[in-house]
């Protein structure tokens, strides 16, 4: 399949490698130029469980420079940037071709609708993680999965393409009507660790030294999937609770990006995580009181951050 993943950092840079390897004509676009000069030079460095190798076999350039239109696009940056990035390929856009967001947090599909109709849109949820290193060198270990449809729900071929495209590079994609529920959980899940960790500047297990830190986070779990549940999506609230709690026994040292972003002077991705929540509440007339404070928190810290 031809496709080109605009955000190519972590998350964008190890799909690609992955989807490059297995025979993809796969062209990354970035705006990061010491990351495009190293993998221009030597190729993109891919760590992974299955070894750390030089992927050489893809294209990568800064938006203005890429030409060949794909058939998929695959959005990958942060959602703060997603209008940015897209009003910067709007020349690949063409007719055929169908757009994927993996990205977290919600809005992603009314952003991308800005720039393609609504039934060339694919959203999905991945548990795969990524880390760059280095300019030109990203890192993944365990194991992951991805999960995808059509935006608007029909069933049409080309969800199955990608799935398969995905399972191909080694992806584990699966076909899936009830993304948004895992979309919905996943929201939850960020929504109390990332937002207490960037405020609290706790690592994830951290949050277990005393109990407040467990009770804020299942406070956010439920009042994030009560919004969910108002809008009749069929979302797990223990399975949800109980990836909290494992994350906080297991995750030793674990920074989550929000807090690695208020560390490192960036923006967050707290807007479209709690402040997208919070306005869905809103829209069907839910408050979310512990949600809304973490919001007013974090964007507190942001923007002390960022001065
Ligand atoms: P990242 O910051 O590593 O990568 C984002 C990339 O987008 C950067 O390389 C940046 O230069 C690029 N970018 C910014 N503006 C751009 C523009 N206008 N045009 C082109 N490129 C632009 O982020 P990441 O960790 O890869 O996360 C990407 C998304 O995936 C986020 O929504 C994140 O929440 C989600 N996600 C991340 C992980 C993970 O483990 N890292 C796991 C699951 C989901």
């Amino acid at each position: 399949m031809k496709i080109t993943i605009v955000g190519a950092g972590a998350m964008g840079s190890f799909f690609g490698g992955l989807l490059a390897e297995s025979g993809n004509d796969v062209t990354l676009v970035d705006v990061n130029d010491a990351h495009i000069d190293v993998i221009s030079a030597d190729g993109l460095r891919l760590e992974t469980d299955s070894g750390d190798r030089q992927v050489r076999s893809l294209r990568v350039c800064r938006p203005e420079g890429a030409t060949d239109l794909p058939q998929l696009l695959v959005v990958f940056t942060k959602t703060l940037h997603t209008g940015a990035a897209l009003s910067g390929v709007q020349h690949l856009i063409g007719p055929d071709v169908h757009v994927l967001s993996l990205q977290n947090g919600l809005g992603n599909v009314e952003k991308i609708a800005e720039f393609v109709s609504p039934e060339r849109i694919l959203i999905g949820v991945t548990t795969w993680p990524a880390d760059m290193v280095a300019p030109g060198h990203v890192h993944s270990h365990g194991k992951g999965v991805v999960r995808l449809m059509a935006a608007d729900g029909v069933s049409r071929p080309i969800v199955s393409q990608v799935s398969e495209t995905l399972s191909g590079a080694g992806l584990a994609c699966t076909s899936d009507s009830t993304v948004w529920a895992a979309i919905w959980e996943k929201v939850a899940f960020n929504a109390a660790l990332n937002s207490i960790c960037a405020v609290s500047g706790c690592t994830v297990d951290q949050l277990g030294l005393v109990s407040d830190g467990k009770r804020l986070a299942d406070e956010v779990i439920l009042e994030v999937l009560s919004v969910a549940q108002r809008l009749g999506i069929d979302v797990d609230v223990a399975k949800c609770k109980a990836s909290v709690a494992g994350a906080i026994a297991q995750h030793k040292g674990h920074k989550p990006s929000m807090l690695q972003d208020v560390l490192a002077g960036r923006r967050t991705e707290i807007e479209a995580i709690n402040g997208a929540a919070v306005a869905a509440a809103g829209r069907v007339n839910l408050k979310l009181p512990t949600t809304e404070t973490l919001l007013s928190l974090v964007r507190l810290a942001e923007a002390r951050a960022v001065a």
